[in-house]
């Protein structure tokens, strides 16, 4: 082929050069007979006709190399994978399908989507709300942020897992539960390309999100279903949102599809039922892990998008008894008829999916440690004690319900024993019996009668926390000092 390319790219020289030679001589001795004006021309057609090869040729030779197979095209690949999936799709219940065929499908696939390492995703915790972090290898994307609130625990998270830049952040649309903690997360982190739906909002939140853009210098990349995304081996597509503006925000939410090997996750923000139908348009969904749209409302997840997802995970990103009813009942049946596991973070916490391409596994807040050990977590060299003992954190404050949630963000597990408690507002304190808190894991002490869901209560005859006035909450080690405080 570089022979090819050598010859051609002569003979286009010669024949330009010539071109150029010809029409000055034509010039300089005045004599424009047909003879030479027709050789010109000809030089000249030569000349073009051989730079459209080579231009045809060279712009195949991209598309090849920037595929990290490096074999065949893209779009190729694409039709074949996408004509796959549709044919399982539809064959799959009725019968066995045709086993030659199948058999060589699934070795093109194959080929065109080995890759090396794993691809992680956590669907942080952070309550009612949404924040899910992509890890692959050296790069790693984030979409939404949780609330306002959630800030921290978004921002300490990434920093637990070693992340210094992310290629990509997505704000999948401008409601507060998922855009709360965005600003936060690009006044602190290198971010290479952000993407935000044209739809806009009016709120303090959203503007701030604007000012930490532009003090960022970042320019803001609108969503185009179809574009293409590569993070590490991986790739993600736009499926939605299709319009540019919708009456109901919650349908402007950008939604992806992340391929890793021939594993694939589906995220659809709060995307509701009118974004589904758009999205069942844009081509295939099949995917083996959704993100269950709008926090498991009944609004979202129709029958028709579920079954065009077929997925074998659902994963609810939902607060425990949140004030809206999610997940509704009618979105729990559709998935448990359909014998999909469900994945709540109300349950089970922050859950970790890993895939190696082929097969997926996770692991939740309340898995066997020894597997959340195991995730490959890149830790730089000056991390040590004090940095780790720094990502435990009060969570959350629920005076109300006389509940205190605290987090280890850290990548290891925490020895408590001795630490303490302290409720500033009266002075109650309470120290920590023998006790070690798991990397990534939450801990709850309970005041009186508080939610019977505690790990630890403080047993004292009233109520901690005081509900009319300022009670902030400080977490204090072994030795006296400060390691959080939450003001309330
Ligand atoms: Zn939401």
């Amino acid at each position: 082929m570089d022979i090819l390319f050598f010859l051609l790219f002569l003979l286009y020289f010669i024949a330009i050069i010539v071109g150029l030679i010809k029409p000055t001589s034509v010039i300089r001795w005045g004599n424009p007979d047909k003879r030479n004006r027709k050789i010109v021309l000809k030089f000249y057609g030569i000349g073009l006709i051989l730079f459209f090869v080579l231009f045809g040729l060279s712009i195949n030779n991209i598309d090849a190399t920037e595929e990290y197979s490096g074999t065949t095209n893209i779009s190729e690949n694409d039709d074949v994978q996408h004509a796959n999936n549709n044919t399982k799709k539809e064959e799959e219940p009725f019968q066995p399908e045709n086993e030659n065929n199948e058999a060589e499908a699934i070795e093109e696939i194959n080929d065109d989507t080995v890759v090396t390492g794993n691809l992680e995703v956590h669907f942080i915790d952070v309550g009612q709300a949404d924040s899910i972090l992509i890890k692959t290898g050296s790069d790693s994307m984030l979409i939404d942020a949780g609330n306002n609130d959630d800030s921290n625990i978004v921002v300490n998270y990434i920093k637990s897992q070693g992340i210094n830049n992310l290629d990509y952040v997505i704000g999948t649309h401008p409601h507060e539960d998922h855009i709360g903690g965005l600003d936060a997360v690009i006044n602190t982190f290198e971010i290479s390309k952000i993407l935000m739906p044209k739809q806009k909002s009016t709120t303090k939140t959203f503007e701030d999100v604007l000012t930490s853009i532009q003090n960022k210098g970042l320019k803001v990349t609108t969503p185009i279903v179809g574009e293409t995304y590569n993070l590490g081996q991986a790739e993600w597509t736009i499926l939605a949102p299709s319009q540019v503006q919708y009456d109901e925000t919650n349908n402007a939410s950008i939604a992806i599809k992340l391929e890793y090997g021939n594993n694939s996750f589906i995220f659809t923000g709060d995307a509701e039922e009118i974004s589904e139908l758009e999205m069942i348009k844009t081509g295939s969904l099949k995917s083996d892990v959704l993100k269950v749209g709008h926090h498991g409302s009944r609004s979202s997840t129709s029958i028709d998008f579920l079954n065009r997802v077929n997925p074998t995970y659902a994963v609810i990103s939902v607060g425990l008894d949140n004030n809206y009813g999610h997940p509704h009942s009618e979105v729990i049946e559709r998935l448990n008829n359909k014998n999909i596991e469900i994945l709540r973070t109300d349950e089970v916490g922050t859950i970790i999916f890993i895939s190696d391409g082929n097969n997926i596994t996770y692991t939740t807040n309340k898995s066997d440690v020894t597997n959340v050990v195991a995730i490959p977590q890149p830790v730089t060299e000056e991390s040590n004690i004090e940095d780790n003992v720094a990502a435990v954190e009060i969570s959350k404050l629920d005076k109300k319900g006389e509940l205190v949630t605290i987090t280890n963000l850290s990548n290891e597990a925490v020895d408590m024993q001795g630490w303490k408690l302290v409720s500033v507002t009266g002075n109650q304190i309470f120290k920590f019996p023998q006790y070690s808190l798991n990397s990534g894991a939450f801990v709850t002490v309970g005041g009186y009668d508080s939610i019977d869901i505690s790990d630890f209560d403080w047993e004292e005859g009233k109520g901690i926390w005081n509900n009319s006035k300022s009670d902030p909450a400080g977490l204090y080690d072994t030795n006296g000092n400060l390691v959080s405080e939450f003001n309330d």
